[in-house]
């Protein structure tokens, strides 16, 4: 066995098997979260300027002023912030190295960091590589909502972590002010660090607002907040993401990132910076738009007698497939390009516990003649599941309000 001990019990990532699927099986892909239509233009042609130019050197590791400075102004206009752009804001390559960073450069070993749960995969691979421990707190079907009281059972004398996301991926929960204050209110009292993972921060619908939890007072000095370009500006291939917070966490993040990647792409990052300061609008329009695509896929998933959640932010949506005879949504998402000719994402990747065993992410960041074709694809065909048997997963001796790490996370 050649894999080291770090990656123990750590799976290629779902998104790379799912997406690899619907290519093998020509179906349609509402698994990863990817748009199919690129970013503004002017943005676009920025960065085909900036190679013309001649920006296809090494950017500093800290990322160029210009990029720096706009990311500061985003977060100056949108939530009143005021960041320094020399020591307060970090370009990183997409959120995902900003994360992996952040646990590289913060995290000791044996360290426990309280994470939401169903959480983003690279969560748990990066607690675990930097030595880590992860505590999950479970936000549960059906309406996936932040439980202070599990929040603090979850804190131990060795947490000096939160690992927050919202808009949150993938249950599409927007947390609410009271929510993020009891996240706040409990790392004020255990001197927490926050590391919040904000990419889809302009992402939301209707009345539901996003709130940075470093706005929160008391909040700034211990929170770190990732964001990037990706989802809010559909470049998710540029891989531009930034770190912003007070400069002792900023400088850490740092010191990781330059022996990762050392820099981010160099001509990418002016266009981003032309994006955020001419663009300013253009995410908000994105999610009107999105409101409608994920009107479209709700309805269309619950008329095939799904149990949909619709989501209050991102481009996801979850269902669950009980009522179709379903119990392990991992079966329900290999069976479904055969079936149906369309892929979809399984949550079980994303628990410790079994509380997703019977829950599917699908994306709509996809056009919507696509996801209408999706839903055909899914209404023509045989979707019925075997009679429910529980999965081993979904016994109940392995749920409970305080998972226990998986073996492979604990230290040593
Ligand atoms: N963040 C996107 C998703 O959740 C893409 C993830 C990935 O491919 N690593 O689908």
């Amino acid at each position: 066995m050649t894999l080291a001990h770090r990656l123990d019990g750590i799976p290629p990532t779902i998104f790379t098997t799912m997406s690899a699927l619907a290519v093998r099986t020509g179906a349609v892909n509402l698994g990863q979260g990817f748009p199919d239509v690129d970013g503004p233009v002017s943005v676009l042609n920025a960065a085909q300027e900036a190679i013309s130019a001649g920006a296809n050197q090494y950017a500093p590791g800290i990322g160029i002023p210009a990029l720096r400075q706009a990311v500061a102004r985003h977060q100056q206009r949108h939530y009143g912030l005021d960041l320094d752009p020399d020591t307060q804001v970090l370009v990183t390559t997409g959120c995902t190295e900003g994360i992996a960073a952040a646990l590289l450069g913060l995290v000791d070993p044996g360290d426990e960091v309280v994470v939401l749960e169903p959480y983003y995969d690279s969560y748990v691979a990066m607690i675990q590589m930097a030595g880590g421990v992860r505590r999950p707190v479970t936000l549960r079907a059906p309406y996936f909502r932040l439980d202070a009281d599990e929040l603090r059972a979850a804190v131990t004398p060795r947490t000096r972590f939160v690992l927050l996301n919202s808009p949150h991926n993938p249950t599409g929960t927007v947390l609410t002010r009271a929510e993020l204050q009891a996240v706040a209110d409990v790392a004020i009292e255990h001197d927490l660090v926050v590391i919040t993972d904000e990419v889809y921060e302009h992402l939301t619908f209707s009345d539901h607002e996003h709130v940075p939890i470093s706005t929160l007072p008391g909040m700034f000095e211990r929170t770190l907040s990732l964001s990037s370009a990706g989802k809010s500006y559909s470049v998710t291939g540029w891989k531009i993401g930034w770190a912003t917070g007070p400069p002792e966490l900023v400088a850490a993040v740092l010191a990781a990132k330059q022996w990762l990647t050392f820099t981010s792409g160099a001509p990418l990052q002016p266009a981003i910076a032309s994006a955020l300061d001419d663009e300013p609008d253009w995410p908000r329009a994105l999610a009107r738009d999105l409101e409608s695509r994920r009107d479209l896929l709700c309805d269309g998933l619950a008329a095939l007698g799904l149990d949909v959640r619709r989501p209050e932010g991102t481009y996801f949506a979850l269902t669950d497939i009980t009522s179709l005879g379903w119990r392990d949504g991992m079966e329900f998402c290999l069976a479904l390009p055969e079936r149906a000719g369309v892929v979809a994402i399984p949550t079980q990747p994303f628990h410790d516990s079994g509380a997703g065993d019977q829950l599917v992410r699908w994306a709509f960041c996809k056009e919507a003649d696509v996801i209408e074709e999706a839903l055909k694809r899914l209404a023509g065909a045989d979707l019925s599941g075997s009679p429910a048997r529980p999965s081993p997963r979904a016994a109940p001796a392995t749920r409970g309000s305080s998972p226990q790490p998986r073996a492979g996370s604990a230290p040593g």
